[in-house]
């Protein structure tokens, strides 16, 4: 008997420790963590200077709220907006909560209501960020629906050409759409939405919730494109499995954001602020990020020597250390496979197994993880 809502389907593991690329559970078992807490762990668990930028903060002061000035939050709002092509930054709990600001921005700053997103997105589970989502599963029983979304298919400039109306005030977007199937943005999409984004002055918002924070290979996943956006959103690797998560707007949406026009009690704080610092401060050394594009692409070419000629694979794409794996059988079959022998891993829909591993992973764990996947898609 269990005293929580079952909204998550849990595995039979109770995970107590984890310490780099691995989680322990608590009967001892070591396993290779490929989910990263769905692609949070970026820079792996327990990191040294996260950890240590904790628990300095937690005995100086916790919370404080808004109210005050915290020396903190500016150094980690500069260092976020000095990574992205945007100016300010609202500081909240979540990813959900993230986009639920970048929505309420693009429509006070507007004007306007409706708001264009993909089809097979996911932006969240509040009722603002679910309207986003372009999955119905993620809507059902939930109605109405916040009535000012347009989907269109991912990648289809044409659709998303004809979906602007006079009402339009942004589109949407997540550069890799992880949670629906590992799909990549395309070049001439991404030019698109430049486009419209000037003839019909939409904003646009770049939703990096999974695909920021180094993911990638790069800091933010936009940097791949010639994409300009007016609002990005993050959180996930942002506090490197500590709850926070952030809105960045360019400097002509500040009017917009004024005292009272949007808030929460706990983003921002002062333990969040901290570990935000300390994950900034480490993936801005020298060479961070070119060593992990390196080190993805090494993973990537490994992936597709040792598992191209699956006969249950037909493909494998994404971007960095986001990664899916299309295969003809269903993707919680390879799971529970590579499950038994030590390596967790993500579905992205029905046939899409995930791989989301730390950033920090070393060659030769990653060996032993493709020898694990191998086994199980054979
Ligand atoms: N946006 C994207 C792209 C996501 O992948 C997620 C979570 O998986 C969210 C938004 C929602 O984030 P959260 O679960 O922190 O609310």
């Amino acid at each position: 008997m269990s005293y929580l809502f079952p909204t998550y389907t849990k595995k039979e593991i109770q995970l107590t420790q984890g310490k780099g690329s691995y989680v322990y559970s608590q009967d001892g078992t070591c396993y290779q963590d490929f989910m990263s807490g769905i692609a949070v762990t970026n820079l792996g668990h327990g990191h040294p200077a996260i950890v240590q930028a904790l628990h300095k903060q937690a005995d100086l002061l916790w919370h404080g709220s808004n109210l005050f000035h915290y020396e903190i939050q500016e150094q980690a709002a500069k260092m976020l907006v000095e990574k992205s092509v945007c100016d300010a930054v609202f500081f909240c709990n979540s990813g959900a909560e993230a986009n639920e600001a970048a929505i309420k921005l693009a429509r006070k700053a507007s004007g306007k209501s409706h708001i264009i997103t993909m089809n097979q997105s996911f932006h969240g589970r509040t009722l603002g960020s679910m309207a986003a989502t372009g999955q119905e599963a993620v809507h059902q029983g939930y109605g109405p629906m916040l009535d000012s979304f347009t989907y269109v298919p991912f990648n289809d400039s044409e659709a998303l050409e004809l979906a602007v109306q006079p009402e339009t005030a942004a589109i949407m977007i997540e550069v890799v759409q992880g949670e629906g199937g590992v799909h990549i943005l395309s070049e001439q999409f991404a030019s698109t939405i430049m486009k419209l984004k000037k003839e019909k002055n939409l904003l646009v918002i770049i939703d990096e919730i999974q695909t920021g924070i180094g993911r990638t290979g790069t800091f933010f996943a936009y940097e791949h494109y010639q994409l300009d956006p007016d609002v990005i959103t993050v959180a996930k690797g942002l506090g490197n499995g500590f709850p926070v998560g952030a809105m960045l707007g360019k400097s002509n949406l500040i009017e917009h954001f004024q005292a009272g026009a949007h808030g929460s009690t706990f983003g921002g704080n002062p333990l969040a602020m901290a570990v935000v610092k300390a994950v900034l401060e480490t993936m801005s050394q020298p060479q961070f990020l070119q060593e992990i594009k390196d080190k993805a692409d090494r993973f990537n070419d490994t992936l597709r020597q040792e598992l191209l000629a699956c006969a249950s694979v037909k493909d494998i794409r994404g971007s960095g250390f986001l990664i899916g794996i299309e295969t003809t059988v269903l993707a919680q079959e390879v799971i529970d496979a590579c499950e038994k022998k030590g390596l967790l891993l993500l579905p992205a829909g029905k046939h899409v197994t995930r791989l989301l591993p730390s950033l920090l992973i070393e060659e030769q764990e990653w060996n032993e993880a493709v020898s694990i996947l191998k086994a199980a898609l054979n």
